[in-house]
């Protein structure tokens, strides 16, 4: 038994060293991917319910792999947020994407996701500035989406952050609003100026009269604190409807448009539909 003990440990020893080892090619590919040419922006639209114009683009990065072709940023982004690698990456997105918007006439914002590495580096600040300088975007147009991890871990920094970015006179959104914990404070504590209404209580809205109360709630509660709403997943048009009506302002999600390549975007998306 005791000689089994010792393979068995060998083998565990021998199963982690070889994830070390991928994670290690991995992080050496996707350093190569972010000096050479296969990072791929895609942009999912939000629509305005008002209006049911496109108001906004979400920025989502993609990864062109050489063999494994295109990665979705859940193969990825936890490599590059323990490696560090995120902040190249990041400072990518949102040069790339600035640099893109300025090719697109229309009256929308663009959204850009930050990570909590992303909130903490002193260069962030600074180098958005810069690059609003160098592409003449209206720093109106720029939205930053931050989860609640980034204040849960940082709650004095991020918030130093959040204050710098609006200065600049960009807004700030709090994604995958509910899946936390103490959400309710957070929009109290922290200027955001909109409320991104997890996918999880969208999916649930058509079955349940609880996600109904819920999401009315948090629509009428952003009102009232001056804040808008965002819907996020959207996959139906029942869903679309009663989004509507519950009072949320914007929704996104796969039945509006799935996340496409900046060259997929046509002038024409600018204008109303009857969606
Ligand atoms: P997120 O910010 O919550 O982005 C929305 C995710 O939901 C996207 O996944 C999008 O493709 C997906 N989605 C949109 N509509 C629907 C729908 O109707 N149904 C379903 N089932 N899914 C929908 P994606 O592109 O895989 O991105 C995953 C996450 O990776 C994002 O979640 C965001 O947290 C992160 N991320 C993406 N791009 C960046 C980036 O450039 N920087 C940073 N820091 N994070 C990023
Ligand atoms: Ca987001
Ligand atoms: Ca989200
Ligand atoms: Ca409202």
């Amino acid at each position: 038994a005791k000689a089994k003990g010792r393979d068995e440990f060998a083998l565990f020893d021998e199963a982690i060293d070889r994830a070390a080892r991928k994670r290690r090619q991995i992080e050496t590919e996707l350093r190569q991917a972010i000096e050479g040419d296969q990072l791929r922006l895609y942009y999912q639209p939000i629509m305005d319910l008002d209006s049911s114009a496109i108001s906004a683009f979400e920025v989502l990065v993609r990864w062109n792999h050489p063999r494994r072709g295109l990665l979705t940023p859940d193969e990825f982004l936890p490599i590059a947020e323990d490696s560090g690698l995120i902040l190249p990456l990041g400072y990518w997105v949102i040069r790339n994407s600035l640099n893109e918007l300025r090719e697109w006439d229309g009256d929308f914002r663009i959204a850009i996701n930050l990570s909590v590495t992303q909130m903490r580096d002193a260069q962030l600040v600074p180098t958005i500035r810069e690059l609003l300088v160098t592409t003449g975007i209206a720093p109106e147009r720029v939205e930053f989406e931050i989860t609640e991890s980034v204040l849960i871990r940082d709650g004095d920094a991020g918030l130093g952050t959040m204050r710098r970015l609006r200065d600049l006179g960009a807004s700030m959104a709090l994604d995958d609003f509910g899946t936390g914990y103490s959400s309710l404070s957070y929009l109290r504590s922290y200027p955001f100026d909109r409320i991104k209404i997890d996918r999880n209580f969208v999916v649930d809205i058509t079955a349940s009269e609880e996600a109904r109360a819920i999401v009315g709630t948090i629509a009428q509660l952003a009102d009232a604190l001056g804040m808008y709403t965002i819907a996020e997943g959207v996959e139906n048009a029942e869903q679309l409807a009663l989004l509507r009506k519950l009072g949320c302002d914007e929704a996104q999600g796969f039945f509006i448009q799935k996340p496409m390549a900046g060259a997929e975007i046509d002038q024409h998306m600018f204008e109303a539909t009857d969606a």
